[in-house]
């Protein structure tokens, strides 16, 4: 059998899996300036947009890696009466004008505790971050898998949200290593952007294996059934990320 037709191989060259990955992007301060540009941090101003330093890059590189991307924000300058939903699109819009489109799906919420506008006002919305409606909901709409999927932001409670999604988490911070929780710790976007190709092709190979070794055991589960060799077990599932 020449080598390439070796089912083997078939498979670990296509691994199977179900939905598309996606990367999960917090907007403020992780993809647009916010905190230096607005004395409250509530932009509501798309001619205050400005990209931060290699953020287009690293967009591309996770497209190119086969990632759709999705901008999840929390928007309390809503729920403080600061701008409007109208605002929040503008900016959104304008923001994906630089990127030329990049980002397939803005999600944003507007709800707060302590809003001023009362019908933004909520104890425990679960669209706001730490809380993973916005995660939840957009990959149900776009057919994402979340296990192979990952949230990057500034903030812990991004990468919370991400945890209690499904998905890995890159937490923009300056430095390297891994948070106690396991969250990838990252100098800059693109420094979040390469360990999430790194981990991903990582957990590619893991999960080819993973299937091969299912499938050696169906083989010889067949020919025990039959009266003969020794059937290897199915390993159960496991979690994608956790290959290295
Ligand atoms: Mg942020």
């Amino acid at each position: 059998m020449p080598l390439q037709e070796h089912p083997h191989l078939r498979s670990a060259s296509r691994p199977r899996t179900t939905g598309v990955p996606a990367v999960f992007l917090d907007r403020d301060d992780t993809l647009i300036y916010c905190n230096s540009v607005t004395p409250d941090g509530d932009l509501g101003d798309p001619s205050l947009v400005e990209l931060m330093p290699d953020v287009y890059e690293a967009l591309r590189t996770l497209r190119q890696e086969g990632f759709t991307l999705v901008c999840v924000s929390n928007q309390a300058g809503v729920a403080r009466g600061r701008y409007g939903p109208a605002e929040v699109d503008r900016v959104n819009a304008r923001l994906n004008e630089m990127l030329d489109g990049m980002i397939v799906d803005f999600r944003y919420c507007p709800f707060h505790p302590e809003a001023v506008v009362e019908e933004y006002r909520h104890p425990d919305h679960p669209d706001r971050k730490p809380n993973p409606g916005m995660l939840l909901r957009s990959a149900a709409d776009l057919g994402v898998e979340l296990a192979r999927s990952w949230i990057v932001g500034d903030k812990p409670r991004d990468c919370e949200a991400g945890s209690r999604a499904g998905t890995g988490s890159a937490l923009i911070c300056g430095e390297h290593g891994r948070t106690a929780e396991g969250w990838l710790m990252a100098r800059d976007i693109s420094d979040a952007a390469e360990a999430i190709v790194r981990e991903s092709r990582l957990a590619t190979v893991h999960l080819a294996r993973q299937q091969i070794q299912a499938e050696r055991a169906g083989v010889s589960g067949s020919v025990e059934e039959r009266g003969g060799g020794e059937a290897e077990k199915p390993r159960g599932e496991t979690d994608v990320r956790s290959a290295s």
